[in-house]
């Protein structure tokens, strides 16, 4: 884009300019495939790189605790209208400063301490933050987990049902962060009407999807949504609560004054950049392309003998069990990332192995698809990651780096937004 990349920054202090530059460089040169990553366009990195960020406003537009709201004011109402626009629902809270604290607000919208709330297990693909033991909120909440079915892989409806009506949780979440089949929103909502819960859909990872149409929406289903803009949606760090007009007052409470101080403006800026770009002709066609990989992706990977949760995939993730390959998940995906190829260790459903060093790895294609990757190229990385993993059994690190440099030669056709290498 520029050289360099952030000219003040590299006068004023090298020390920092020089890692970001290199971390630049690690985005440009890596097949990224961490489910929750991605690559934003250079005007969501600018917008949030404004003097936007010099500001205070706490409060909601027309309704602000600090003077000076003038052009605030309308960048935080046309980041709410476009979310409201693109997603359909009838209120938009832009202000969360991520996912959990956005999750956060939820319990604090509908719940007091010490309620029941129910959550998919975090081993099971859930969040902590829908009241996992370590999280705040399984310990100022009354946590009940459902699980995933051993046989499916796949989240238990019958399970759900029976738990709710015995549990009776004020709050039931759905969604996750390592769920590989489409999330079924009309039977949560069954649920959660038949045993008189709220239904919380945390669509964090899908949003994308959801939006481009390549997952099947909750609004009409959930009484409220929870959402990050930095994952599948490719805007900045930051989150949304969506919700009806009836929770809409609940939900702005809880935000603010109920957790959060002054909103990140430079952020809801960045935000309703995303949102803008969320609602262009060609994004339904990026959401599609996603699960298109990620479908091509298991495929070749079930081929070369590879386990995966539920036998493939409907969005952007394959959860991968490497027990029949010998291999942990840490070692592999450490081994992966010399290779040039990121991802995550992960848990898979009734893990026998430790939460550090589980069996599983998680695989997702939101960046590489930003970054102009489609099906053809699927077979090839497959086939690398078999590669690698085998090496890593055997500790044959000329494999690893002879994919390293595979992998930097494919990319340097592919530019990522917002940097070019110098020559
Ligand atoms: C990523 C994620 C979150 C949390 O987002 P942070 O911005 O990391 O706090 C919450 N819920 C789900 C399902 C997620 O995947």
């Amino acid at each position: 884009m520029h050289q360099p990349a952030v000219p003040h920054l590299h006068d004023q202090d090298p020390e920092i300019a020089g890692l970001v530059e290199d971390e630049a460089r690690r985005q440009y040169e890596k097949l990224r495939l961490i489910a929750s990553e991605n690559y934003v366009s250079p005007a969501v990195l600018e917008a949030s790189g404004t003097v936007l960020t010099n500001k205070y406003s706490e409060g909601y537009a027309g309704r602000r605790y600090y003077e000076g709201q003038q052009f605030v004011d309308p960048i935080e109402t046309v980041a709410i209208e476009r979310a409201k626009e693109l997603f359909g629902t009838e209120h938009a809270n832009v202000q969360p400063y991520s996912g959990s604290p956005a999750n956060l607000a939820v319990y604090m919208a509908f719940l007091d301490p010490g309620d029941p709330v129910m959550g998919l297990s975090l081993p099971m693909g859930g969040h902590l933050t829908h009241g996992w033991s370590v999280s705040a909120t399984g310990k100022w909440f009354r946590s009940v987990r459902y699980d995933v079915r051993a046989d499916t892989g796949c989240v238990d409806m019958d399970q759900v049902r029976d738990l709710a009506l015995k549990e009776r949780p004020k709050l039931i979440w759905c969604g996750g962060t390592a769920i590989p089949r489409i999330i079924d929103f009309p039977a949560f909502a069954e649920i959660a009407r038949e045993t008189g819960a709220v239904l919380a859909a945390d669509i964090a990872h899908i949003a994308g999807l959801v939006a481009g149409g390549a997952h099947p929406s909750p609004v009409g289903h959930a009484d409220v949504i929870t959402t990050t803009t930095h994952k599948t949606l490719r805007g900045p760090r930051g989150a949304m609560i969506l919700s009806t007009a009836e929770h809409a007052k609940a939900v702005d409470k809880a935000v603010f004054p109920g957790l959060q101080g002054g909103p990140h403006d430079h952020t809801t800026a960045a935000i309703a950049v995303a949102l803008k770009e969320a609602s262009q002709p060609d994004f339904p066609a990026y959401a599609h392309q996603i699960v298109a990989n990620a479908r091509a992706l298991a495929a070749a990977l079930v081929e070369r003998g590879y386990d995966l949760i539920s036998g493939g995939t409907d969005n952007h993730l394959t959860l991968m069990d490497l027990t029949n390959k010998g291999i942990g998940g840490k070692p592999a995906a450490q081994a992966l990332d010399r290779a040039g190829i990121e991802l995550n260790y992960n848990a898979v459903p009734f893990d026998t192995r430790k939460p550090f060093d589980p069996s599983g790895l998680r695989v997702g294609t939101g960046a590489i698809t930003t970054r102009g990757l489609t099906e053809r190229h699927m077979p090839q990385i497959a086939a690398w990651m078999d590669e690698v993993v085998q090496a890593a059994t055997k500790q044959d690190e000329s494999v690893v780096e002879r994919v390293a440099g595979e992998v930097r030669e494919m990319l340097a056709s592919y530019p990522i937004p917002g940097w070019t290498p110098t020559p």
